[in-house]
């Protein structure tokens, strides 16, 4: 990565040397070789980070409809496992919706993505812009609000998955194709025995899907390079600055979560000290944030939540096997503030509706998002395409992913836990509340 950094720069600042812009119009023979040889290097370095963004973007569509249709098989099945796992559902929202809220805050607040200059912001939305995307972002902004409404239930639902990815839809493209897997999921929550051939070939992609996205974080290191490589050489430091202040006003949002509001509810839903927590699962914390997974942290943090912070396995096991992959919440704020961030880079305005829109699907696409290194990352495609972002805009910011994936996935493990306090928490009241009860004396009546 460090290599690429390097690379682009020297390569901007060389070009800009050997060729200053007075001479570009009629660059001399030794000028047009070195802007022929600069703009090849460019050309086949973007090549190889559109291969490795590609089989992000490949496996979009299954892993949504999987992910979510599959996610809301399980909700059924925690409403059988009674109240704990409404507990855990509605202690998940919260602490989503509180999460994404803090990032869109941030970023609109310090406006990372503003920080680049007008010229830039144009050469950048050209690059990216696909005349499909100009479309989208065109036919929603028009769109009066009972309409957006009704688009969001797909007249037909394969047309939705191919514009999705197009451009073409007639609805809202990925958000009606999200309704969609709702649907589907609660439909089959209803004969779960007859749908369940159905469920295992969901399985089946759902994991396919992971499989692939390992293998295109294999290819990171060298792809995300080559991403910040064609940035940094055609936008020079300036860019770097603006990635500086994303990241920072990430890991500000991911910091004011994990210790703000993580404590404030483990206060007031699980009277439980904050420093008893984080010392109490700091072992869980560093493995995530070490391997940037929150399934391959599950273990360490079942193992935590007994034996250091003394909750009942019972309680811990559930709320954390659920929660590895269905309470993502540090994953959904970090989306929120890369869609914003991004919109601001690339010049789009979000109306209010959109950031609500925002909202609503990285909250979703927290849900939906598999607990492997990069998981949210075809979701971000996801969002950012249904507010009017062109998907291969999130190149901007491959190259600073890793330490924001370690540092989400630590706050991902985190929620996890603190959900795992609230609802040991609840589960003693409830026990109390019935010991109390049985002790009372018979009504004499
Ligand atoms: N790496 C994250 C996790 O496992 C998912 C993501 O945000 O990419 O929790």
């Amino acid at each position: 990565l460090l290599v690429g950094i390097v690379a682009g720069l020297l390569l901007y600042y060389a070009t800009q040397l050997l060729v200053p812009a007075a001479d570009r119009a009629a660059p001399n023979l030794f000028q047009s070789r070195v802007l022929f040889w600069s703009q090849a290097a460019v050309y086949w370095a973007e090549g190889f980070g559109k291969l490795f963004l590609r089989l992000m973007f490949m496996i979009v569509l299954p892993l949504v409809f999987s992910a979510l249709t599959l996610a809301v098989v399980e909700i059924g099945d925690l409403k059988k496992l009674g109240s704990m796992g409404l507990r855990t559902l509605g202690f998940t929202a919260i602490l989503s919706i509180s999460a994404v809220l803090i990032g869109l805050t941030l970023v609109n607040t310090f406006q990372p993505g503003k920080a680049i200059s007008e010229e830039q912001r144009i050469a950048l939305s050209e690059k990216y812009s696909t005349d499909a995307e100009k479309r989208v972002k065109q036919s929603q902004q028009t769109k009066p609000i009972r309409d957006v409404l009704i688009d969001l239930f797909p007249e037909n639902p394969l047309q939705e998955m191919v514009g999705a990815v197009d451009g073409s839809s007639k609805g809202d493209g990925m958000l009606a194709v999200m309704v969609f897997a709702l649907i589907c999921g609660m439909a089959f929550t209803t004969n779960p025995q007859q749908a369940a051939g159905f469920i295992g070939w969901l399985e089946g992609l759902q994991l396919v899907s992971s499989v692939v996205i390992n293998f295109a974080m294999k290819l990171a290191p060298v792809g995300a390079g080559c991403l910040v490589f064609a940035i940094t050489s055609t936008l020079g430091f300036d860019i770097l600055r603006v990635l500086a202040s994303f990241v920072l006003t990430a890991l500000a949002g991911l910091a004011l979560h994990l210790f703000v509001t993580y404590s404030i509810v483990l206060i007031v839903f699980a009277r439980m000290s904050p420093m008893t927590f984080f010392r109490g699962s700091a072992e869980a914390l560093l493995t995530a944030f070490g391997t940037s997974s929150s399934s391959a942290t599950l273990p360490t943090a079942m193992r935590v939540a007994t034996d250091d912070l003394g909750f009942p396995p019972r309680v811990s096991n559930f709320v954390l096997t659920v929660g590895a992959t269905g309470n993502q919440n540090g994953t959904a704020l970090f989306e929120g503030v890369v869609v914003l961030f991004l919109a601001q880079v690339m010049g789009v305005e979000l109306s209010l509706a959109q950031q609500i829109q925002v909202v609503m699907m990285s909250v979703l696409a927290g849900i939906g998002t598999a607990g492997v290194p990069g998981g949210s990352l075809p979701l971000i495609v996801v969002v950012m395409q249904s507010v009017g972002i062109p998907g291969s805009a999130i190149g901007i910011i491959m190259g600073v992913d890793r330490i924001l994936d370690m540092s989400r996935t630590t706050v991902n493990v985190a929620g996890d836990l603190v959900i795992a306090a609230c609802v040991t928490e609840s589960e003693r009241k409830i026990e109390a509340r019935n010991l109390i009860a049985s002790q009372r004396p018979e009504n004499p009546a």
